[in-house]
């Protein structure tokens, strides 16, 4: 239960506040993780598999004195996840998956350095995409951003969620609800969860080393999610467009420091 919330000393069980040393190694966490997206971004493009995109992510992260965090949790066999078109996360990389001209393909990436974590997921175009689909991906990237933006010291949680919340909405889209953020450090995935709706002026006020990974995912159509019977891949149910952004952040005494950017 989170209680203790008002306190100036206390803050919900669970929550660690990273100190500098810590956070400049979250930092180089989350810049291998933005080297690898760099790569990622360049390859992405009509006839390459996922595997391939998998590959090369493994090697940067690797090269980088890096581990791959997805890599075998809870069983995941690929060092990202890919995916494409109407699947909104958890997508596993194969040789058999071909992106085609005018998909769309979510790369969710975890790097972990000394033991800390960076996670950051990004939409790509493939190719030339439909207007709806850059549309969507402008919207989530930009409901990333506005949720980044409420990351502030003395802020709540709910502030995060409803600004993604509103932003998605405000276009016509929608968030999904069964999945959201996280805090993370040590462990890819710490308290607290971090819905993407949500109300403002609730919910968990924010202090300085706390360490979040934001992560809106978005549907053109409804948030009603399906789980493929890989156990993994998770789509839209009505089969409608989705995109995925993230970024690692740190709230600090002043703007949150983005720990997965270039
Ligand atoms: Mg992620
Ligand atoms: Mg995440």
């Amino acid at each position: 239960m989170i209680r203790s919330l008002s306190g100036p000393r206390t803050k919900p069980a669970g929550i660690v506040l990273r100190d500098a040393r810590e956070l400049a190694l979250m930092r180089e966490a989350g810049r291998i993780v933005a080297k690898v997206h760099q790569a990622l971004g360049a390859a992405v493009r009509p006839g390459i598999s996922t595997a391939a995109l998998d590959t090369l992510a493994e090697r940067i992260i690797r090269d980088h004195g890096a581990v791959p965090t997805f890599l075998g949790y809870r069983g995941f066999p690929a060092s990202i996840c890919t995916s494409i078109n109407d699947e909104i996360v958890h997508g596993i990389p194969s040789p058999h998956r071909i992106l085609q001209e005018g998909d769309i393909i979510s790369i969710d990436v975890g790097a972990t350095y000394h033991g800390w974590v960076g996670d950051s997921a990004w939409t790509y175009p493939v190719g030339e995409i439909s207007p709806q689909a850059q549309r969507l991906l402008q919207v989530t990237e930009e409901a990333l951003w506005a949720g980044i933006a409420q990351a502030r010291a003395g802020h709540r949680l709910g502030d995060i969620s409803a600004a993604i919340q509103a932003h998605v909405e405000s276009h016509g889209f929608s968030v999904i609800r069964e999945y959201g953020g996280h805090g993370v450090g040590r462990a890819m995935h710490e308290p607290p969860s971090i819905l993407n709706y949500g109300r403002p002026g609730t919910g968990m006020r924010l202090r300085p080393g706390m360490t979040f990974a934001l992560e809106p995912m978005v549907a053109v159509g409804h948030w009603l999610t399906r789980t493929d019977a890989d156990g993994w891949t998770v789509r839209t149910q009505d089969g409608s467009l989705s995109a995925h952004f993230e970024h690692t952040l740190a709230v600090t005494e002043d703007e949150p420091w983005v720990l997965t950017a270039l």
